[in-house]
C-alpha cells in the first residue's frame, strides 16, 4: 500500500495573531499532557492501520514552541510506528528566539524541511499583522536551518496586509529570495469572523477584492521572476540542480487526493476513504474523545476539486490513474469555455486553470465539473 502522510498539529503560540484562525492556545502548561498524548495516539493508530509515512509535517499554532526535546520524541515514535524512511519531515518556526541548537537537535531527529512564518519583510507590516519577530530574524532563522544541514526552507508572505504596496510585496519576495527560501508559501489575507480582525474589520484599510486581484497576479509573476515557479494556488518552489521543483511533499498529498492522518485538536484524516477530524478543542484532545466523522471521500468531484488547485491540474494520465478511465469528456468541453477568458489553459489530454483562474477558483472548478 501506499505510504501515508502524517499531520500533527501543535495547539501551542507565544501570543495569538489577531488575523489568525487556526487552532492555537498561548496557555502552554499542557506541552508534556499533549506530547503524550500525541504519542499514545501514534502507538493507537500503529495498531490498528499498520500502514508506512514518507511524510511527517508539525503545523500549528507554532511547532517550535514545543521545543527540541518534545518534538525529538514524536518523530522518534512516528518512526517506530510509521517506518519513515527518507521521509520529508517538516516543522513550522515561528523566527523569534535563539534557533541554531533547536535546528541542529531536530536535524538529528532527521528534519530535513522548515517552514519560517515571515509574512512580510517590512516592520510596519509585521507590526500591522501583530507579528512580534523582525525580518531580521527570519532571515537569521534561515541562515542556522542551513547551517544545521536543513537547506529545504519554506517561508511564508501575506498578501493583502495593510499598507501593503506592490513595492513593498516586491521587496518581501526579495527578501526570501536572498534568504536563501528554496520555497513560498504565499496566502492572501482574509478577515475570519471569530478573531479580532474580524472584530475590528470596519476599522481596517485593507485592499478591494479587484486590489487584491492585482497584487496576486503581480506576486505569481515577480516569484517566477525570481525563480519560483507556482505548481499550487499558494505555493512556489525553485527547482534544484536536477530540475526538480522543491515542492512540499506533504502538503501536495493533499491535492492529490492521497492518505493521511492528522494528530491534534482540529487535524483532519483522510484515510480507507473517510474523512475525519479532532475537534477544535485542547481538552477534548486530551481526555481522549474520539474524532467526528466528516463522511466519505476520494470523489471524482472532491478529487477534481483538490487537484485544479495544481498546476499540473487534470489530465487523462492522473485521473486513469485514481479512476482507471479517461478524463470526462463534459470537464475537458466546459474547461475549454474558459480558455479564451484566461482563465483555463488547455493542455494535451487535459487541462489547468491559470493564476487568472486561481482567483475564482471555487466558482470556475464548480462550473466545470457540475
Ligand atoms: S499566525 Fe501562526 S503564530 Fe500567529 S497565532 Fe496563528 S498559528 Fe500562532
Amino acid at each position: 500500500m501506499e505510504p501515508i502522510g502524517l499531520y500533527i498539529h501543535v495547539p501551542f503560540c507565544t501570543q495569538k495573531c489577531p488575523y489568525c484562525d487556526f487552532y492555537s492556545l498561548t496557555n502552554t502548561k499542557q506541552m508534556d499532557d499533549y506530547t503524550n498524548c500525541i504519542i499514545n495516539k501514534l502507538y493507537t493508530y500503529r495498531k490498528n492501520l499498520n500502514r508506512t509515512a514518507d511524510t511527517l509535517y508539525f503545523g500549528g499554532g507554532t511547532p517550535s514552541t514545543l521545543g527540541a526535546a518534545r518534538l525529538g520524541v514524536i518523530i522518534d515514535t512516528a518512526k517506530n510506528c510509521f517506518g519513515l524512511e527518507q521521509a520529508e519531515i517538516t516543522v513550522e518556526v515561528n523566527p523569534s528566539g535563539q534557533l541554531e541548537a533547536f535546528f541542529d537537535s531536530l536535524a538529528q531527529k532527521g528534519v530535513n524541511r522548515v517552514s519560517v512564518g515571515m509574512q512580510s519583510s517590512h516592520a510596519e507590516e509585521l507590526s500591522l499583522l501583530g507579528r512580534t519577530h523582525t525580518a531580521k530574524q527570519a532571515e537569521m532563522a534561515v541562515a542556522a536551518a542551513h547551517r544545521a544541514g536543513i537547506t529545504n526552507v519554506s517561508m511564508d508572505l501575506m498578501v493583502g496586509i495593510q499598507k501593503q504596496t506592490e513595492q513593498s510585496l516586491k521587496e518581501s519576495i526579495a527578501f526570501c529570495h536572498d534568504a536563501g527560501a528554496s520555497h513560498i508559501s504565499a496566502y492572501l489575507l482574509k478577515v475570519e469572523p471569530n478573531t479580532p480582525y474580524g472584530q475590528y474589520q470596519n476599522t481596517l484599510i485593507l485592499p478591494d477584492d479587484d486590489q487584491m486581484s492585482d497584487f496576486y497576479l503581480f506576486m505569481v509573476d515577480e516569484l517566477e521572476y525570481r525563480g519560483y515557479y507556482q505548481y499550487e494556488i499558494s505555493n512556489f518552489a525553485q527547482k534544484d540542480a536536477n530540475g526538480i521543483l522543491q515542492v512540499s511533499k506533504h502538503n501536495t498529498k493533499y491535492w492529490q487526493g492521497k492518505e493521511y492522518l492528522g494528530l491534534g485538536p482540529s487535524a483532519h484524516s483522510f484515510l480507507n476513504g473517510e474523512r475525519f477530524y479532532y475537534d477544535r478543542n485542547l481538552s477534548s484532545f486530551l481526555e481522549g474523545n474520539q474524532p467526528i466523522m466528516d463522511g466519505q471521500g476520494g470523489n471524482q468531484e472532491e478529487f477534481a476539486m483538490l487537484a485544479l488547485r495544481l498546476t499540473d491540474g487534470l489530465t487523462n494520465e492522473i485521473w486513469q490513474k485514481k479512476f482507471q478511465k479517461p478524463l470526462p469528456q463534459s470537464y475537458v468541453k466546459k474547461a475549454q469555455l474558459y480558455e479564451a477568458s484566461g482563465l483555463v489553459r488547455m493542455k494535451e489530454n487535459g487541462f489547468a486553470l491559470t493564476p487568472k483562474g486561481f482567483l475564482v477558483s471555487n466558482q470556475l472548478i464548480l462550473s466545470i465539473i457540475e
